[in-house]
């Protein structure tokens, strides 16, 4: 096992014109599972690249424990790496392909690893495929192999990069389960790439999420969901997505209303908000998540502002409620909650739930 550290990593191609990791700065513990979640793009996978040794940093450095290993070879690190589309050999077994890695990276007799395969193999429910090619298999066989490869070599640290996208949806919840499971079981410290977010939730010890190169927020699943740092971090944690309004503040120092008029939208702060936060007569970006919305089918006019249902989406455990404000605007229902499109509604906000961002800078305030 190994504490994996990332000092000021940075990764620039076409002579710097791309930043593709901008001097990231990481640590994952002995044992740790951290998730490295972003939009395509954002650099999750030439970070994990470095860390493999397979890409080289243009700056920064990449420890294990307290060795530098950047400029150690790929082969000569103690990690095994996952990927999405296998990357298992078509004309060997299933046992071949398994015992490949150990051949390359050990001094195991034959013997040796046939007995180790056959014991990962086992442990994976895959004993009987061992004589199998990657074509007889169906995906999810295919990266259980590819999982077993991985254990088999004992590395020290694990990295997946995207492992579980090409697996439908049932297998690759039944998939995170079974990795997160493995890792636990082996203690090795993990790395995980994904771009789904709920995947990231649902994975990772810890998420560390990456935009433009740039790492934004690293922590719990319910911390970042709860406090995300950022505009970007609220939209993009969370299913479905939280909505945002622009909204301007104003207040005297001891009371204060949140307003656009565009959408009708007009909201008192209690008088314990407003001590507990240091507002200012300024435009805000307002942030609410589907499920903290309350829709009232009767409206008083007491609501926080009124609209109009434009689709209703059932779920089956709850609606999706979208609502004509702005483009749109989601709000998550419970099952006897259930308007019609094209009722007017009132829409509630408690003040517990709502996020004020930045407007300018997208930090989150409160
Ligand atoms: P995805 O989820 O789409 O795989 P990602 O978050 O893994 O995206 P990277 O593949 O790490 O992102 O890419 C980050 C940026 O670096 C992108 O702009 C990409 O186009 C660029 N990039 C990656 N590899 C190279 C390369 N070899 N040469 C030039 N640009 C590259």
């Amino acid at each position: 096992m190994a504490r994996v550290t990332l000092d000021t990593l940075r990764k620039e191609f076409d002579r710097g014109t791309i930043v593709a990791v901008d001097d990231l700065d990481l640590e994952i513990e002995d044992g740790e599972f951290v998730t490295v979640v972003g939009p395509s793009g954002c650099g999750k996978t030439t970070t994990l690249r470095m860390v493999a040794g397979l890409e080289e940093p243009t700056s920064g450095a990449v420890r294990f424990d307290d060795e530098d290993v950047t400029e150690v070879h790929a082969k000569e690190r103690p990690v095994a790496m996952v990927f999405q589309n296998y990357a298992l050999y078509p004309h060997k077994t299933v046992m071949e392909n398994m015992a490949f890695g150990l051949k390359m990276s050990t001094d195991m007799t034959e013997d040796e690893r046939r007995e180790r395969v056959t014991e990962m193999a086992e442990m994976m429910g895959i004993e009987d495929l061992l004589d199998d090619k990657p074509d007889e298999l169906s995906g999810g066989q295919k990266q259980r192999v590819a999982l077993g490869r991985a254990i088999a070599r004992e590395p020290e640290v694990f990295l997946f990069d995207e492992p579980l996208s090409n697996l439908d949806a049932k297998l690759r919840t039944e998939m995170r389960a079974e990795i997160q499971k493995l890792q636990k079981e082996f203690g090795v410290t993990a790395m995980y790439v994904t771009h789904d977010q709920e995947e990231a939730m649902t994975m990772g010890d810890r998420l560390a999420i990456l935009n433009d190169g740039k790492l934004q927020q690293v922590g719990k699943p319910t911390e970042v969901y709860e406090n995300p740092v950022n505009e970007f971090v609220a939209g993009f944690i969370g299913s479905p997505s939280m909505n945002f309004v622009d909204v301007t503040v104003e207040t005297d120092g001891s009371s204060a209303t949140i307003r656009n008029d565009d959408v009708g939208l007009a909201f008192e702060l209690s008088d314990e908000y407003v001590a507990g936060h240091a507002l200012e007569n300024a435009p805000y970006t307002l942030g609410i998540r589907p499920e903290n919305i309350r829709i009232v089918e009767e409206p008083t006019g007491d609501e926080t502002l009124a609209s109009t249902v434009e689709v209703v989406e059932p779920i089956g455990s709850d609606n999706y409620v979208h609502l004509a404000v702005n483009d749109d605007f989601l709000a998550r229902s419970p099952p006897d909650v259930k308007p019609e499109a094209g009722d007017e509604v009132g829409v509630v906000f408690e003040e517990e739930s709502i996020h004020l961002f930045d407007a300018e800078t997208g930090e989150d305030v409160f």
